[in-house]
């Protein structure tokens, strides 16, 4: 155990227990360093549920030891810190060295079912990766990290969690001055695209074998009885990638980065950047403010997780085949069959927003005339589907839905259409009422609630509101009458037009 000199006396230092799996990769692989320590580091949030799902010591890991630990003030027994290498193409470029250069992981922990998980510290100072950054994190994007990424894991939707936030107690430079935090980020794995593509820059076949095989034992290991392992893997990737991608698009989230550096192998979702929740319905719709030529809008995003993945079979094709040639033609392959893997995620999905469950081949043309009265209308994504459930059977208050689509014939022409083809279910209303509800959120996190938080937690040190959305994100799926506010979209004066990454 080594100490900075804000260490806490008489810590217990049986909070938690780890197994590096990384660090035991060649050196190639990381920077072995340790976070740089902070001032005074404040515990501002720790996740207890999450410490409790994965049988972490919370009392011990939540008062001052938790500071002390969170901050990376405090490296614990068995922690061995490293900053990981990886490259990435950012926007379509290639940038042949990225990696860890404000964040470090600290180690592997065994948790629930026995899963491997990863513990990162993100804003812990500066590494060999960090180029002309400073290492830190300012408080803004830590609060809205641990906000987005705890509410995408209450949805449903594979995602790195969070499992503290410190200020701590210094400041950062931005294009003004910043309170400092960082962020205790809790992952299947930090491997990404960009990973395998660091070592194709180097032209390092070696060391493609070893991550692949590596990636095989912690995330896939159904891959290694295949035939092929690495296509096997291929596969895996793929399509954890259209499944993830696809449930985004349910939920109306768009990443706003999907660099290969910001895509995890795990299918997780990674990086929370400049993303946001769409509010009206527009496939063209982007908040990144860094993001000009649309490549990462919402409706290009099964598009983008394809051309990432080419990136990936890339670096694999030396491990597919000896035959050159055969290599390409099995990702080629591959690569074709995403479209089709995506595409039916997404319907499937779809189908049940809308409450079906059986698949009919008029199922496709009912939701894509939906959408396009939704675009038309302007309508709000998440409640134009929260909502429609109250238009099935039973008379419910369908205002809201009467506002938006105003007297529009084929609205009601829509509504006929969809009801006759709910009347083909064998399932009671109440039944489709209650799947409805249990895919279409009414809680999301709408992005000017998010900037509420954040200003007044780094504004006013003020984190009550902050509480509140975490709790109310909690259960996305509920009705949480006591916070009716909360599910209405932005009025006009308060959109949020655009988001940044804040780095
Ligand atoms: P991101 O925009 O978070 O995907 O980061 C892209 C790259 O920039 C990664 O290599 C980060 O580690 C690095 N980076 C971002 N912010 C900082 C910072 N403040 N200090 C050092 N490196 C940074
Ligand atoms: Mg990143």
């Amino acid at each position: 155990m080594s100490l900075s000199d804000t260490s806490p006396a008489e810590l217990n230092v049986d909070a938690i227990t780890f197994d590096n799996s990384y660090a035991r990769l060649p050196a190639r692989f990381y920077q072995r360093i340790s976070p740089v320590p902070v001032k005074a580091p404040t515990l501002i949030h720790f996740n207890r549920a999450l410490a409790q799902e994965h049988g972490l010591n919370i009392e011990g890991l939540s008062g001052e030891m938790g500071a002390a630990l969170f901050s990376g003030n405090l490296i614990p027994d068995g922690a061995e810190p490293i900053a990981l290498a990886y490259a990435g193409h950012q926007f379509g470029h290639f940038v042949p060295q990225l990696g860890d250069g404000r964040a470090v992981l600290l180690g592997e922990i065994l948790g629930a079912n026995d899963r491997r998980w990863d513990i990162q510290l993100k804003g812990s100072g500066q590494t060999s990766f960090s180029r002309n950054g400073d290492g830190r994190a300012a408080l803004g994007p830590v609060v809205r990290e641990y906000i987005l990424s705890e509410a995408m894991h209450a949805l449903g939707i594979p995602t790195n969690r969070s499992l503290a936030m410190v200020t701590t107690g210094e400041s950062v430079f931005r294009e003004t001055v910043l309170p400092g935090a960082i962020l205790t980020r809790f992952s299947s794995s930090h491997v990404r695209v960009g990973t395998f593509e660091y070592f194709l820059a180097r032209d390092d076949l070696e060391a493609i074998k070893l991550l692949a095989d590596y990636v095989i034992d912690r995330l896939f290991p159904e891959a290694k009885d295949a035939a092929n392992p690495y296509l096997a893997l291929f596969e895996c990737v793929r399509d954890a990638q259209a499944s993830l991608v696809a449930s985004w698009m349910h939920v109306g989230f768009i990443h706003g980065v999907m660099n290969t550096d910001n895509m995890a192998i795990s299918g997780e979702t990674i990086d929370y950047g400049p993303c946001a929740f769409l509010d009206s319905y527009d496939p063209a719709t982007v908040f990144s403010s860094i993001d000009h030529a649309g490549r990462y809008a919402y409706g290009n995003q099964g598009k983008i997780a394809q051309w990432n993945l080419t990136r990936l079979a890339e670096c694999l094709l030396s491990l597919l085949d000896e035959d050159q040639n055969k290599a390409i033609t099995s990702a080629e392959q591959a690569l074709k069959d995403f479209a089709d893997i995506f595409d039916a995620c997404w319907l499937d999905g779809m189908r049940r927003k809308l409450g079906m469950t059986t698949a009919l081949n008029d199922d496709l043309a009912i939701i894509q005339q939906l959408l396009d009265l939704m675009k038309k209308h302007q309508a709000d994504y998440t409640l134009t589907f929260r909502y429609l459930s109250d238009t099935v059977g039973v008379k419910s208050d369908i205002s809201w839905l009467t506002a938006t689509f105003e007297e529009d014939i084929s609205w009601q022409e829509w509504l006929n259409r969809w009801h006759q083809r709910l009347d083909t279910e064998d399932q009671s209303v109440e039944q489709i009422v209650q799947n409805m509800h249990s895919v279409n959120p009414a809680f999301i996190p709408r992005n000017h609630r998010v900037e509420q938080a954040i200003n007044s937690a780094v504004e006013g040190n003020d984190f009550s509101e902050m509480e509140r959305l975490i709790s109310v994100l909690a259960k996305p799926y509920d009705d949480q009458p006591d916070y009716v506010d909360y599910i209405n979209p932005p009025k006009s004066e308060e959109r949020v037009l655009q988001t940044f990454c804040g780095t």
